[in-house]
């Protein structure tokens, strides 16, 4: 029993997110090393004192939850339900840092009620990510079936992109990705699984970018990404990457049966005379190059030095 809460105990202070546990009184029972990066405090400092006092969660305008009487984690230990937040709350040292709470009601053995409260900087990847997905549904901005950002979005991140390359001189490159034999997997294995495939791809080539990376659906099985700071000599090694992992994505269908797909991938590197129309043609183009050389293969164009 005591080697199983060791294993837990191990796994929870090796998280990058902060995990801690606040009993019925309030008090901190557990915290774990995430927790402690993330605040400045230790678990030293915090052990068997109140939340409250240690976590300040203010609301946007400054006002102490505690104080308040709206504190998440005091309406998560009285009405048992799942809650999460957007606070702020007070370093050790001083500065105010915005997080995302999520708080969860766990019963312990003694039928006491614990809380568990996971928090991550709202300054996170993870995070900035989530917010881009969720401005992009408010704008109408992204793509209903896959989730990701749509054709008007893309538009608009390549006019911005190439007036900062002008102005600034900040690089980037523009991926032409279409599907292989798209059609021949609705044949096979009807619309809804070629539905289910192009979430799969768009997910894989999505999950694995940067969070200022941008990538939308251009049309029916093909997909825009931009890629900031990228210069020619480490094009293909990133689109190759993108490539390898689709080849290695599969859906598993409900008889057991694996489906995959693969990519051909055109890549250039935006220059200071194109326009969002002659970047994607020559995108499009080496796309097409891919396609002509057996298919499931990146393009570039070549260049000298
Ligand atoms: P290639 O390797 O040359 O790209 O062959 P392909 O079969 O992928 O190309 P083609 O352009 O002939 O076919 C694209 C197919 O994509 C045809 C169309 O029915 C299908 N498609 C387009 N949008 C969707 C969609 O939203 N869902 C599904 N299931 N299929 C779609
Ligand atoms: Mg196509
Ligand atoms: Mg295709």
């Amino acid at each position: 029993m005591l080697e199983t809460v060791d294993f837990y105990r191990e796994i929870l202070d090796n998280l990058y997110d902060g995990i801690f546990f606040v009993d019925t009184d309030g008090r901190i029972t557990y915290w774990n090393n995430g927790s402690a990066n993330l605040t400045g405090y230790k678990a030293t400092d915090v052990l068997g004192r109140n939340y409250c006092d240690i976590f300040k969660p203010l609301d946007k305008n400054g006002n102490n939850l505690c104080e308040i009487g709206t504190c998440p984690i005091r309406r998560v230990l009285e009405s048992a339900h799942l809650t999460e937040v957007e606070a702020y709350v007070c370093h050790k040292e001083g500065h105010l840092l915005p997080i995302s709470i999520r708080i969860a009601p766990v019963r312990e053995v003694e039928l006491q009620l614990v809380v568990a409260v996971e928090i991550h900087s709202s300054n996170s990847p993870r995070y900035a990510m989530r917010q881009r997905l969720e401005e992009l549904q408010e704008m109408a901005m992204h793509d209903p079936l896959t989730g990701i950002a749509n054709r008007r979005f893309v538009e608009i991140s390549l006019a911005a992109r190439l007036e900062e390359l002008k102005r600034y001189g900040f690089p980037f490159a523009v991926l032409f990705t279409d599907i292989d034999n798209f059609k021949q997997i609705n044949d096979t294995y009807g619309h809804t699984v070629g539905d289910r495939i192009l979430k799969m791809v768009s997910a894989s080539l999505a999950h694995s970018l940067r969070s200022f990376d941008v990538i939308g659906r251009w049309g029916g099985e093909e997909f825009v990404t931009l890629l900031v700071n990228v210069k020619h000599e480490n094009l293909f090694g990133l689109s190759d990457r993108l490539r390898k992992l689709v080849e290695k994505s599969m859906l598993t269908l409900e008889n057991g049966e694996t489906v995959g797909a693969t990519v051909s991938i055109g890549a250039t590197v935006a220059e200071m005379g194109d326009t969002t129309s002659t970047l994607i043609e020559r995108a499009d183009k080496l796309m097409f190059e891919s396609k002509r050389r057996g298919r499931n293969q990146v393009s570039l164009e070549l260049r000298e030095g």
